[in-house]
């Protein structure tokens, strides 16, 4: 069989920049077998033995950071600075937060018993056994390492599969964990495209995390179903920012332009739909427009100063022409931007782009977009900006902008959203003691957070006699055993009965009554 590559280009410059052989789906399940072999004994290693583990690779990513920082530059087109503090320095924070943390989390946790007092419950985490990741090519390093932290340190073993737009970095990401001393088997990278990853859900891992596009993410919760993998399914954004008129106008018009911009625009919680107060979108839009205008665009490489990196797929960029070309039919003005730039052969770029009128029907705003494109509509009122900021399919994360924090907070708890920020916009991700993840169509499950951890176990509740007595402590064994009689119906009826009732003197009263049966039912075993 001819061993198929893949070829990495640089999406800047189109420069070439390597290759990895795939790892073709047949071999998907000998490896997921390999993997379930190391899980094994990374799982019965003690949290202190994992975290030493992690402890070395981390210090393996700081050592090399500026080589991870170059390499996902170079892949995704994106400023090294963004490389650096959107991904390398979260993952070094997150390695350094479970390496403490996780211990305490998943620690056995009693469960107080309000009724069957004379028993106790307790409640052990154990690992899934093997964790599959299938990551996309926007944050190639901190989204799966992040997850993958998580996993590791909770005692799984995992399959990683990298976007085949960015399949350099994860062959970095293997080598990171080689040099950090990882035994064989614990962490795998496999290289390929959709196949890989399809053949990776049905080889009988223990759980997927996909982090992709709502389209993938459906085919993946159905091949998912065929062997009852659980998933966790991280998918778009269309995040809403609502600007009321007492904002800090300075303040809001950075949040937005490095919210709808940073990644280009390529980031699944990226300020798209903005929704300002009349009063003060005037002055809002001028500056928002004069200072997208003022971004840098270019290579980012050492001898540029870059602030807005490239387009890593070209039909990213038809999809925008036919979004703005839809708003346009319908009234919309595009204020700058809206066109290809660029000044390098080969080189995928965008302008920063800013459209104003626009409504709720048109597909720039009712679809993902993935670029950096904002859409600025002008509300009358809070009720209005909320109404039209839950008018989505989508709700991963949204932003509130006030002076006033009790009125942001009043509006963010009526935001249909996995996360909403006030005053500030799309960074949570690199918060990892705060969970992550979306609602509706923006998927379901958590990472980061104490939550997000849990996702990562096996939950096992277990159950003993008070004073550890092997027998009942009433009289053996359980009364709602066999045998089954009219007494022990009358029993359940009076205990229904006690349950249900509320106030002193009618709980006094069932109470006894239950006592009565309970009674007779013993009299006549
Ligand atoms: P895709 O859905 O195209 O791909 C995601 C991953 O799935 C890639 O590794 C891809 O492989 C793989 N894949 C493709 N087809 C299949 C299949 N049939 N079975 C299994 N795996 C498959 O997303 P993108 O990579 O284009 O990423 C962009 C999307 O990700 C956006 O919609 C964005 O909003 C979302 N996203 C969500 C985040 C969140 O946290 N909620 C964070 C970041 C991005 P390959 O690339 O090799 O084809």
């Amino acid at each position: 069989m001819i061993e198929r590559t893949i070829k990495s280009h640089n999406p800047a410059t189109g420069e070439y920049l390597g290759e990895v052989h795939v790892d073709e789906p047949e071999r998907v399940k000998e490896i997921v077998a390999l993997s379930r072999k190391a899980a094994r004994e990374w799982g019965r290693r003690t949290f202190l033995e994992r975290g030493d583990s992690l402890l070395g690779l981390q210090q393996v990513i700081v050592r090399r950071a500026d080589e991870i920082a170059e390499v996902i530059s170079s892949e995704t087109g994106k400023p090294r600075i963004e490389a650096m503090a959107a991904e390398i320095a979260p993952v070094v924070y997150a390695l350094r937060y479970w390496r403490k943390r996780a211990a305490k989390v998943l620690k056995p946790k009693t469960i107080p018993l309000r009724f069957l007092v004379y028993k106790k419950s307790y409640l052990t985490f154990y690992p899934l056994g093997v964790v599959g990741l299938i990551a996309p090519w926007n944050y190639p390093f901190a989204i799966p390492m992040g997850d993958m932290t998580m996993a590791l340190i909770a005692g799984n073993s995992i399959l990683l599969k990298p976007s085949e737009q960015t399949p350099l970095v994860g062959k970095l990401i293997a080598s990171l964990f080689k040099e950090a001393d990882f035994p064989e088997g614990v962490v795998s990278v496999l290289f390929g495209g959709g196949d890989t990853g399809a053949a990776l859900i049905g080889a009988g891992v223990d759980k997927i995390v996909f982090t992709g596009g709502g389209s993938t993410g459906r085919r993946v919760m159905a091949m998912a179903a065929e062997t009852l993998t659980p998933v966790t399914l991280e998918l778009g954004g269309k995040d809403p920012m609502i600007i009321c008129e007492d904002a800090d106008l300075e303040l809001a018009v950075e949040g937005a332009l490095w919210g709808g911009m940073s990644n280009a625009g390529q980031t699944c919680a990226g300020v798209k739909r903005i929704y300002i107060a009349r009063k003060i979108a005037e002055p809002f839009i001028e500056a928002l427009v004069k200072r997208a205008e003022r971004l840098r665009l270019g290579v980012p490489a050492d001898d540029h100063v870059v602030d807005v990196g490239a387009i890593v797929l070209e039909r990213q960029i038809d999809l925008y022409r036919s979004q703005l070309a839809d708003a346009e039919a319908q009234g919309a003005k595009i204020l700058c931007g809206g066109r290809e730039w660029s000044a390098y052969h080969k080189g995928r770029f965008f302008a920063p782009t800013v459209v104003v009128h626009v409504q709720g029907n048109m597909r720039l705003v009712r679809e993902e977009t993935f670029g950096p494109i904002l859409a600025v509509d002008e509300v009358d009122s809070v009720e209005e900006a909320i109404d039209k900021a839950n008018d989505s399919e989508l709700g991963l994360c949204a932003s509130v902008w006030s002076r006033d924090i009790n009125r942001a907070k009043r509006i963010a708890e009526r935001l249909e959203a996995g996360t909403v920020v006030i005053n500030d916009c799309t960074f949570t991700h690199a918060l990892v003691e705060t969970p992550w993840g979306g609602v509706k169509k923006s998927g379901f499950g958590r990472v980061h957070s104490d939550e997000g951890l849990k996702e990562f176990v096996n939950w096992r509740h277990i159950n003993y006699n008070r004073g550890g007595r092997a027998g009942n402590t009433l009289w053996g064994r359980a009364f709602w055993w066999f045998p089954y009689s009219p007494a022990k119906y009358r029993l359940f009826r009076a205990l229904t009965d006690w349950l249900g009732t509320y106030g002193w003197w009618s709980r006094g009263r069932a109470f006894l009554a239950m006592v009565k049966a309970f009674w007779k039912m013993k009299r006549i075993h």
